[in-house]
């Protein structure tokens, strides 16, 4: 099933900065600014939070509410106008409404933000909604009150979705929840989430898991959104594109005749650099230009040295104009500090993922890491490939496979089933393939009565930046096993044989 696009307009509007301080080299307006409150949380998600925790800043060392004030000011002439509030859990932070009120009442800034796991929300929600919060983003990720314990280390559920219907009632609507999706943990429940935006007026954003050192990420919990997609029409039947504001992070769906919306968070299999408008200031008053870069100017130093407003606008407007035009690629991003999520405070940070040290290879980076070719700026184009594999039977394997009369049951069938399936979980067998949508996979069998072989063949199609080689092998190699395995109580005697790549078509190569 497709989703259906909405054939309005998708001209996405740029949103304009008064001041040139916070246009970068690529003419990117910032206009919007992440700030951690605090470091400390009162869960400990395990995507989030590495199991020994993490080293706290001193308590002199974070940014006091005066501090952060006179920094919104100067963010504010600049042209932000979008503040979120963020952590670790911001609401630990004792003067959040104070601080609220104060941002509010700052010119030019126009709409403030919460990102919160909820769980003691309910405590001052009308508090903060009478100092003027705006909009609310509700952390969570599964709906099972056991797996809440084992993802965020905590008990909890209860009060997070307590906290989401106070919110939604209170008038925060549409409500935001950010799920973060991990295969075989809480992808099965991705429909249910979309469920939710049946009657309630509630944005489910999915996102995809992201990697930094601690996090236990491995290939093998991604899901990306497609799939995810996929998933959802499955259960809920065809659904609406609809459309983004440009500098939008998530793309949105709803289904026809619900009340609320769902998206995904790309960031790992299409990021956003393009349009991104945002800064991040860490709990420790560290500018961050780059989600995912690595450099910081402190401006909580610069601040307590005495740097009156204009060095201080230099020193944002410097560090801004140093901003990259993209970042490295999700999996090539290992730069000096690997911070925990936690640290950073938000959806996006600097990662690590060190697989293997060794020289310069097409996919390890100068440093050894592993690295994931980034394939953005090239084009999409029709992709297909062929491999083949030649299973050697034996004459009596040979003959029971003929007439389909092997114990196990009808083995060309089940091996076609487990070619496509692979080809399709390619990705995450093998590591520094990209994640494709196939448009068709295909697998064929020839017998052949002169060495008493089956030769299995694949084709596989997309429209993508990148070839579908590696799936049309995964596919016969897979095919090929599954043969093995359906026939070895009869004989171990079989060899498989001859895997390799019949042509690819598409790309530079052809
Ligand atoms: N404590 C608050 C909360 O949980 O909403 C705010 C801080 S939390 C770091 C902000 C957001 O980052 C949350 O929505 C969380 O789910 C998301 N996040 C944390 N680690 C992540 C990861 N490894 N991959 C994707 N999202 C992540
Ligand atoms: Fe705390 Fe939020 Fe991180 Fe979970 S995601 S540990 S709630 S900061």
């Amino acid at each position: 099933m497709r989703a259906l696009l909405r054939l309005a307009s998708f001209a996405p509007r740029r949103q304009a900065s008064s001041s040139r301080f916070l246009v970068d080299k690529f003419d990117r307006h910032h206009t919007y600014l992440r700030i951690s409150l605090t470091e400390r949380c009162n869960l400990r998600c395990q995507y989030c939070m590495p199991l020994e925790g993490v080293q706290l800043s001193k308590p002199s060392h974070l940014l006091t509410t005066p501090e952060i004030v006179k920094l919104v000011q100067l963010f504010a002439q600049g042209g932000i106008s979008k503040i979120r509030l963020t952590g670790g859990e911001p609401l630990l932070r004792k003067d959040l409404p104070e601080i609220v009120g104060h941002l509010k009442g700052i010119s030019g800034i126009r709409t403030i933000g919460m990102t919160t796991n909820g769980v003691t929300l309910h405590r001052t929600l009308s508090s903060l909604q009478e100092a003027g919060l705006d909009k609310l983003n509700i952390s969570l990720d599964t709906l099972e009150e056991r797996k809440f314990e084992f993802i965020a280390r905590r008990k909890g559920l209860r009060h997070v979705l307590r906290s989401i219907d106070e919110a939604v009632q209170a008038g925060f609507t549409p409500l935001k929840i950010n799920c973060v999706v991990m295969k075989g943990l809480n992808d099965d429940e991705i429909s249910s989430f979309v469920a939710l935006t049946k009657d309630k007026p509630i944005d489910v954003r999915f996102i995809e898991y992201m990697p930094f050192d601690g996090n236990r990420w491995n290939f093998s919990k991604f899901v990306a959104y497609k799939d995810m997609l996929s998933a959802i029409e499955a259960s809920h039947g065809d659904v609406v594109r609809l459309e983004n504001d440009y500098n939008d992070t998530a793309k949105s769906y709803k289904v026809p005749g619900y009340t609320g919306h769902f998206g995904f968070i790309t960031s790992m299999s299409e990021h956003f650099c393009g349009s991104c408008n945002r800064l991040r200031l860490s709990a420790e008053g560290s500018l961050k230009v780059c989600l995912f870069g690595a450099s910081e100017v402190s401006l909580r130093d610069a601040l307590r040295s005495g740097a009156d407003d204009a060095e201080l606008m230099s020193l944002i407007g410097m560090a801004v104009k140093k901003k990259k035009a993209a970042h490295a690629g999700m999996f090539n991003i290992s730069k000096s500090k690997n911070k925990p999520m936690i640290l950073i405070g938000g959806l996006f940070s600097n990662l690590s993922i060190r697989l293997f040290s060794s020289s310069q290879l097409s996919h390890l980076d100068s440093q050894g890491k592993a690295r994931m070719v980034d394939t953005s700026e090239k084009e999409i184009t029709q992709r297909e490939a062929s491999a083949r594999a030649v299973v050697h039977l034996g004459k009596s394997i040979y003959d029971a496979v003929k007439e389909n009369n092997v114990k196990k049951g009808d083995v060309l069938s089940v091996a076609r089933i487990a070619g496509i399936s692979a080809a399709k979980a390619t990705p995450s067998l093998i590591p520094l393939c990209h994640t494709l949508g196939l448009s068709y996979v295909g697998i064929e069998f020839h017998l052949r009565e002169v060495d008493h072989s089956v030769e299995v063949v694949s084709v596989v199609r997309c429209a993508d930046r990148t070839g579908v080689e590696m799936e049309a092998l995964t596919a016969v190699a897979v095919a090929s096993l599954t043969v093995y395995d359906m026939c070895k109580a009869m004989s171990k005697d079989m060899e498989i044989r001859e895997i390799r790549l019949l042509y690819k078509k598409g790309g530079k190569s052809n």
